[in-house]
C-alpha cells in the first residue's frame, strides 16, 4: 500500500526528531558526506542501509550493474559535484554477486536498450575469456565476472579527467572497488583501488593497478 510509505515516513521523521531535535535543521542547511557511492540499482543493495550510514553521510549514484560509461553525463555530473564541491574523501564502486545486469550481459539473449548499456560487461568478459572459461560452475563464473567488472570500473573512473585533475592538485581522494554478497549481507574490499589510501597513489593522475 502506498499510504504505508507515508505512515512509515511520519514515524521515521518523528523518531529522528526525538533522537536528535536538530537533525533535520542541520541537514537542511548543509550536506558534507565523506563518501560517494556508485552502486547497482538493485533494490537489495541500498547504500545507506548496508553500511549503516545516516542521511547526509553518503552521496549516491546508482545504475544497472554499477557501470562507469565515460560519456555518461549523469555519472560525470555526480562525480564532479562530489569531488569539487562536496569534497568527498572516498569513492566506492560497489557491485554485488547475483547481479541481474551481469547475468543479462552474458546470457546470449536480446533484452533491448539495456544490451547497449551492458556492453562494458561483455568487454570485460572478452578480455578475460580464458580465465572465465576455466571455471566450470556458471554461478562462480558470474561471480568472477562481477568482480572483474567492478575492477574495470574503478580503473575507468580513475582515468577520468575529473579524478586525474583532482589528484594532480593534491586532493586527498581514493577510489575503492567493493562487492556485496546478497546471500550473507556482507561487503568485501576487492583491494583494487587507487588514491592516497592505496599503494598505487597515482602521482601523475594515473591508476595502473586495477
Ligand atoms: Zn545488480
Amino acid at each position: 500500500m502506498l499510504s504505508d510509505l507515508f505512515d512509515h515516513n511520519v514515524q521515521w521523521a518523528e523518531a529522528k526528531r526525538q533522537e536528535d531535535p536538530e537533525f533535520f535543521n542541520r541537514l537542511a542547511a548543509l550536506q558534507s558526506p565523506e563518501y560517494l557511492w556508485i552502486g547497482c540499482s538493485d533494490s537489495r543493495v541500498p547504500a545507506n542501509v548496508i553500511t549503516g550510514l545516516q542521511p547526509g553521510e553518503v552521496f549516491v549514484h546508482r545504475n544497472v550493474a554499477n557501470l562507469v560509461h565515460r560519456g555518461d553525463l549523469n555519472l560525470l555530473s555526480v562525480l564532479e559535484f562530489a569531488v569539487e564541491t562536496l569534497e568527498v574523501r572516498h569513492i566506492i564502486v560497489c557491485g554485488h554477486y547475483g547481479c541481474g545486469g551481469i547475468r543479462a550481459a552474458m546470457d546470449g539473449h536480446r533484452h533491448g536498450i539495456i544490451d547497449h548499456w551492458l556492453q562494458p560487461v561483455r568487454d570485460v568478459a572478452d578480455r578475460n575469456a580464458g580465465r572465465l572459461a576455466e571455471i566450470g560452475d556458471p554461478e562462480k563464473q558470474q561471480d568472477l565476472l562481477c568482480e572483474l567488472t567492478i575492477k574495470a570500473q574503478v580503473e575507468s573512473l580513475s582515468r577520468t579527467p575529473i579524478l586525474r585533475s583532482a589528484w594532480k592538485r593534491g586532493k586527498f581522494l581514493s577510489v575503492h572497488g567493493w562487492v556485496y554478497g546478497l546471500k550473507d549481507g556482507l561487503l568485501r574490499d576487492l583491494d583494487c583501488g587507487c588514491g592516497e589510501a592505496h599503494s598505487a597513489f597515482p602521482e601523475a593522475g594515473d591508476c595502473g593497478n586495477a
